[in-house]
């Protein structure tokens, strides 16, 4: 396992592979990056795991330093995997990445998180735009349980590049909590609630007619999770997954819900 530190010498580790599979992280690794590092490496040839905690997309400055990091347990786990390469830029070097325009939201895409984290997906799409453009992977692996967050890639990477983004399937632990960096900052009493209100909303999902989904339901649904779990919701919607409009007559379809526990904020769909 190789790891660069340095533009130069990334450019010069990776530029032959024609086949490369990119995942990108903010370390804090956990079994859900794992999928994506695992798909990468039955897709590709080689694999490329980025850790950056990306400074731009925290609109919150207290949230950017009080995100998880775990830079030695994370190569242990790399290494275990047999990662070819982890890129660990610093903040200066990713400035310098020649990228030529400025990435705004469209309205109708200011919805779900882009309304509650102003900036967060300008500072996403900045960096991913970056990273494509030095790494020129193949493939990019991405999760669903950031669902917004791989929407909004993959279209902007499909616009400006010729690779792909591949979605993978959310990971969640025995109790359907779906796994996180930011875990690890819940008290055992408040994962346990997470994990009720996931499993809750696993099972409305399987369970209940879409039709019955409207807003009356889901504004009760709201009420009563913040009423049994002391939890703040941001969001609580149901739309499709096709183009992330809110509910119409498409068939596939998700509910997304945000909230905070105790001043964690999570986010999460099913
Ligand atoms: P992060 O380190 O949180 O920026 O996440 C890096 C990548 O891992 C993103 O594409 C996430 O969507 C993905 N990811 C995070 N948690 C999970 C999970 N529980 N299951 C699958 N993918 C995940």
């Amino acid at each position: 396992m190789k790891v660069l530190k340095k533009i130069d010498v990334l450019i010069k580790a990776i530029s032959n592979i024609p086949n490369l599979g990119f995942v990108p992280t903010m370390g804090g690794l956990h079994k859900g990056h794992i999928s994506l590092i695992k798909e990468s490496q039955k897709k590709c040839k080689k694999t490329l795991v980025s850790i950056y905690i990306n400074p731009k997309q925290f609109n919150n400055k207290k949230d950017f330093i009080s995100y998880p990091r775990n830079i030695e347990i994370d190569l242990k786990i790399l290494k275990r995997l047999k990662v070819d390469y982890v890129f660990i830029p610093v903040a200066d070097e990713i400035k310098n990445i020649n990228v030529t325009n400025k990435i705004t939201l469209k309205n109708s895409e200011k919805i779900l998180c882009a309304k509650f984290r102003k900036g967060h997906f300008e500072g996403v799409l900045d960096i991913m735009d970056r990273f494509i453009k030095l790494i020129n992977p193949k493939y990019v692996f991405m999760g669903e349980k950031d669902f917004q967050q791989l929407f909004l890639v993959k279209n902007y990477i499909k616009k400006k590049y010729k690779t792909l983004t591949y979605s993978c399937k959310t990971i969640r632990d025995k109790n359907k909590v779906a796994l996180s960096s930011r875990n690890i900052l819940l008290s055992k009493k408040d994962l346990n609630k997470v994990g009720i209100i996931s499993a809750k909303l696993i099972k409305i999902k399987s369970n209940i007619n879409k039709k019955y989904l409207n807003q009356n339901y889901l504004s009760s649904l709201k009420k009563e999770l913040i009423n049994k779990f002391g939890i703040t919701i941001e969001y609580l919607e149901v739309r499709n997954e096709h183009d992330l409009k809110l509910m119409n007559t498409q068939k596939k379809y998700r509910i997304f819900i945000s909230y905070y526990i105790n001043k964690v904020r999570l986010i999460d769909n099913f």
